[in-house]
């Protein structure tokens, strides 16, 4: 991998980002890449091998802050023997090409050592948040068929256990903190780390063959697991340089959580794969805390999200009077809309704007970006990366038209192809066909697009909630609140929060015999609190006598929601009830 240049100057009167646009091409960048030496792609390779086996071995790779401050380091050539051993254990352990690996960690050292060994062996990584209750996580762990799953014991005990019955294809339990195997199931990873070899030769892998499963929300139905292929690594590679602006010797810190698709893409690939150092904190949000890492690590670039961005707005700090940030030269923002004002507040705080971008579990990578070397429209998500296209189109039941016009509001599509495109919805080929319009992809987000190309965000066009910037599908919480004995019918909607984006606010129908009051209230919200985990479960609960249904039966949240928000209830033809 080698580090071209940057369109930082004009060329004639071609902007920075026109020039880019106009010398890309994805098999000039492929061909910056390494490849396996028997030819082929694994994102393992790009992210480690190549650079320990290179002159960046002794650069820092991973830096870890734990809760309690203590810092550990992995430089690549460290990463490389821990990646191997992982890749090891799972090839003693019979865990072949294309089986699933999955994790329930928190943001330490073995997340990270799981998913780039598990890519070494070819098989394919799963993520899981650590806030997950165990219903999402067996929901999780069903669908995408895991065979082996890294997590601590303490999350055995409190939500693995319960449901191994119902988990009959998952082979292995890799326990992170345990001394000993503790039966033929649930094993001691430190044991297995330590028996196995730090050589590992990569096999043969395609870059079409699978490597990362996401689970994301939909409106109807179960989580949706949204599979990526290795040459996703080309396009972490790309926005890396392009979106991130990665440069040798640069200090990185994604705040996300690997449970989500951007502490994935941007919090463990994109970075290594650049050459970069890597931040991870294992701790939560905490402003003083974060402004502190920001200056003891030297961080250069700072990817994170509207929420905390909000969060901080809020405090009165102004940290540059308190902190040393000079090393700062870039901050990105990504997972919700990123008000003008955000934008604003980041030029007067750090003398230099944030700069949105706009992707999704499904696309891999960022696709619309406010580029470093861009004029920023605030309030805007920016332009397409090069070799990506996107548009605004005019879609109904039976039509589908490209709108040229500018600022006319439709669906943001994506024409297909880019090489971070999610290739299946695991076990559900009609919704992945779904999604697709010839050779359009349709995100469900409405856009705009105006005169000079830049994108703006509308909305999105289904019902599916955004909290604290992550996805979360009315149907996983309304089935978990009806699993309550005292309720009939639930549904589940967004309800505007100026910190959190939108809170999970559930309307309960009560079954016959049962009585609304405060304490069951507080009940069904401890239930499914209990069921789902903190970061999925209702923050908000009302009683209601009826859900308003279409005809056919369907919840219509969004009139419950424009109830709830006292907006105009739209057109109500097909209303039944309610
Ligand atoms: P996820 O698949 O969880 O990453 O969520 C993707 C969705 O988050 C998108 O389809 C958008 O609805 C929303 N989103 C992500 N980035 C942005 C952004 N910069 N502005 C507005 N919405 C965004």
């Amino acid at each position: 991998m080698q580090n071209s240049s940057l369109p930082g100057t004009q060329a004639g009167k071609r902007t920075a980002y026109e020039s880019l646009c106009d010398n890309f091409s994805f098999e000039n960048e492929r061909s910056l890449l390494d490849g396996l030496p028997q030819g082929g792609l694994n994102i393992a390779h790009e992210a480690v091998d190549t650079h320990a086996n290179s002159g960046l071995a002794q650069t820092v790779a991973l830096r870890f802050i734990a809760k309690g401050n203590t810092v550990k380091e992995y430089t690549y050539s460290d990463l490389q023997k821990e990646t191997s051993r992982f890749a090891n254990v799972l090839r003693g352990l019979g865990i072949a090409k294309g089986e699933t690996v999955f994790t329930l960690l928190g943001r330490q050292t073995e997340l990270y050592i799981a998913a780039l060994g598990t890519l070494k062996n070819v098989s394919v990584f799963c993520p899981l948040f650590s806030v997950f209750g165990p219903e999402p996580v067996f929901q999780r762990l069903s669908r995408g068929g895991a065979k082996v799953l890294v997590t601590t014991t303490a999350f055995f005990e409190k939500k693995i256990k319960q449901l191994l019955e119902r988990l009959p294809a998952l082979r292995f339990v890799l326990l992170t903190n345990a001394e000993k195997h503790v039966d033929a199931k649930a094993l001691s990873l430190r044991q297995l780390m330590a028996e196995a070899s730090e050589q590992f030769a990569i096999p043969d892998t395609s870059p079409d063959d699978p490597a990362l499963l996401h689970f994301t929300s939909g409106t109807t139905g179960m989580p949706k697991g949204a599979l990526h292929v290795h040459n996703a690594v080309l396009f972490h590679y790309i926005t890396g340089k392009y979106v991130l602006n990665f440069r040798p010797g640069d200090i990185f810190w994604c705040t996300a959580d690997p449970g989500w698709v951007t502490g994935t893409s941007y919090g463990i690939i994109a970075p290594l794969v650049n050459g970069v150092t890597n931040i991870v904190d294992e701790e939560e949000f905490d402003a003083a805390r974060w402004y502190a890492i920001l200056e003891e690590q030297r961080v250069d670039i700072w990817y994170t999200a509207p929420t905390a961005i909000r969060r901080l707005m809020r405090m009165d700090i102004k940290p540059r009077e308190r902190y040393d940030l000079q090393n700062l030269r870039l901050i990105l923002s990504v997972g919700e809309p990123l008000h003008a004002e955000a934008v604003r507040w980041g030029e007067k705080m750090f003398d230099r704007p944030i700069l949105d971008n706009w992707w999704q579990t499904e696309t891999g990578g960022i696709m619309i970006a406010n580029f470093p070397f861009m004029q920023v429209k605030p309030g805007s998500m920016g332009k397409p990366l090069p070799g990506v296209e996107a548009a605004v189109a005019e879609i109904t039941a039976d039509s589908f038209r490209v709108i040229d016009e500018p600022g006319q509001q439709g669906h943001l599509v994506l024409r297909k192809g880019w090489p971070s495109m999610f290739r299946a919805y695991l076990h559900d080929e009609e919704r992945y066909r779904k999604c697709f319009h010839d050779d359009w992809y349709i995100t469900g987000d409405l856009a705009k697009k105006d005169a000079d190309g830049y994108f703006w965000f509308v909305g999105r066009a289904d019902d599916i909630i955004k909290t604290s910037g992550h996805m979360v599908g009315p149907f996983e919480v309304e089935n978990v609140l009806m699993m309550h004995d005292a309720v009939a019918e639930a549904a589940v909607i967004g309800k505007p929060d100026p910190v959190i984006g939108e809170l999970v606010k559930a309307f309960v129908v009560l079954k016959a015999g049962f009585a609304t009051g405060e304490a069951l209230q507080m009940d069904i919200l401890g239930f499914a609190r209990k069921k789902l985990g903190a970061a999925v479960a209702p923050k908000e609960l009302s009683f209601i006598n009826e859900l308003p249904k279409t005809k056919s039966g369907k919840i219509l949240r969004r009139l419950l929601k424009a109830r709830e928000l006292h907006l105009p209830e739209g057109d109500l033809s097909t209303l039944e009830l309610g």
